[in-house]
């Protein structure tokens, strides 16, 4: 993993996980918590106390899987079924297993519906801004190097068939940063359905999906951080059975260039990173479907973020703008879900949305 990530990763477990959780089976009728480092950064099991004498069981069985799921996806390792799609760019098509085909199927549908900003192509210049082993620019980057790196970026370029992968042109390369985790915890947790889990919460970097229920008989809760200040929440979230949540944060991993710092999500659009969002967070009904919306939405913004929310009941969104003073942005799914902080509740504004599909009268959303 890469240490200099390592520290923002820790303080966004710390924060985002509201719970107290005991280790090993105790009487405190407390959830019970297992922690690893996976795909870099935390992952965690957490189980209902009441269950805690699986813990070992199913925290093993989602090391497993991530460590495996790390093998493929990963392009901090060379020899990942994507760092080998990466390098055959432009001259052949790469034999890939189900996972990665999964993965990158799925990611087809995020990248169409959000018109191209969610975009796992954009590894070119993820790296031309200093991320994933690449060098921060200094100020002399102009527009014409950065506009250059725009041609390498197009899912369309992805050419998917049977088992095998091939991006179909030289120099494009494949970062599922964006979505990876995400899926790791759909499939750890339908292997804990398999394995018939009751009440338990998974955790990878933040990308949470759970089951059953917590504590007390009571629904699961996470904490969103505030962008603002890495020591507090804004709020609670309470996830029904199996929804997860998933953040996109500018504070997560960043680079300073002069005195001005760029964030690690990057707008496909113009190939700079995006400049005016704080946080989103999406609660949606798989964790690869958070994942994914909460860095397209990330870069979409609240204006057309909302739009393509629109089209999509089951996910629910928060949204904070970068700037001052604070105003946090929700759908009004979102609300549903969501408990600020009682010094907070001044600071919330909700979101409008209409789904054409359930009112026939909507024409198509109405952001404010
Ligand atoms: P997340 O923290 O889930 O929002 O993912 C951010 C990561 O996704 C970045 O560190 C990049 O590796 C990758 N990424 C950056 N910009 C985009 C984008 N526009 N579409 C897809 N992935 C991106
Ligand atoms: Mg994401």
């Amino acid at each position: 993993m890469e240490m200099k990530h390592f520290a923002s990763q820790i303080i966004r477990e710390i924060v985002i996980i509201s719970l107290i959780c005991a280790p090993g089976c105790s009487r405190r009728k407390e959830p019970v918590k297992e922690t690893w480092l996976a795909m870099g950064t935390f992952a965690a099991i957490t189980v209902a106390d009441q269950d805690c004498e699986y813990l070992d069981k199913y925290a093993s069985t989602a090391r497993d899987l991530m460590r495996e799921l790390e093998n493929s996806l990963s392009v901090f390792k060379p020899d990942s079924e994507v760092s080998r799609i990466n390098q055959s760019a432009g001259q052949c098509p790469v034999p890939v297993s189900d996972y990665t085909r999964e993965v990158l199927e799925l990611t087809r549908k995020y990248v169409e519906i959000s018109g191209g900003c969610f975009d796992p192509t954009i590894a070119p210049l993820v790296q031309l801004w200093g991320f994933n082993g690449g060098t921060v620019p200094d100020e002399s980057l102009d527009e014409t190097s950065v506009r250059s790196l725009l041609r390498c970026i197009g899912y369309g370029h992805l050419v998917l068939s049977g088992d095998s992968a091939y991006l179909d042109t030289p120099d494009m390369q494949l970062d599922l940063g964006g979505i990876a985790k995400g899926y790791a915890v759909d499939v750890c947790y339908r292997k804990l359905m398999e394995m018939k889990a009751e009440n338990v919460m998974i955790n990878l970097g933040g990308n949470i999906r759970c089951h059953g229920m917590s504590r007390g008989n009571k629904p699961w809760k996470v904490g969103v951080r505030n962008p603002f200040d890495p020591h507090s929440i804004i709020g609670t979230i309470s996830l029904t059975e199996g929804m997860a949540v998933a953040t996109s944060g500018n504070y997560e991993r960043f680079v300073t260039i002069g005195n001005k710092r760029y964030a690690h999500i990057i707008d496909p659009r113009t190939g700079y990173p995006v400049r005016d969002m704080a946080g989103v967070t999406v609660i949606s009904t798989s964790a690869v479907e958070a994942d994914a919306m909460s860095t397209a939405l990330f870069v979409l913004s609240i204006e057309e973020g909302g739009k393509v929310l629109s089209l999509m009941p089951q996910c629910h969104a928060l949204f904070i703008p970068d700037k001052q003073p604070l105003r946090i942005w929700v759908t009004h799914g979102f609300a549903q879900h969501f408990t600020p902080e009682p010094n907070l509740a001044n600071h919330i504004f909700e979101l409008t949305t209409c789904y054409p599909n359930q009112d026939p009268h909507c024409a198509g959303g109405q952001p404010q």
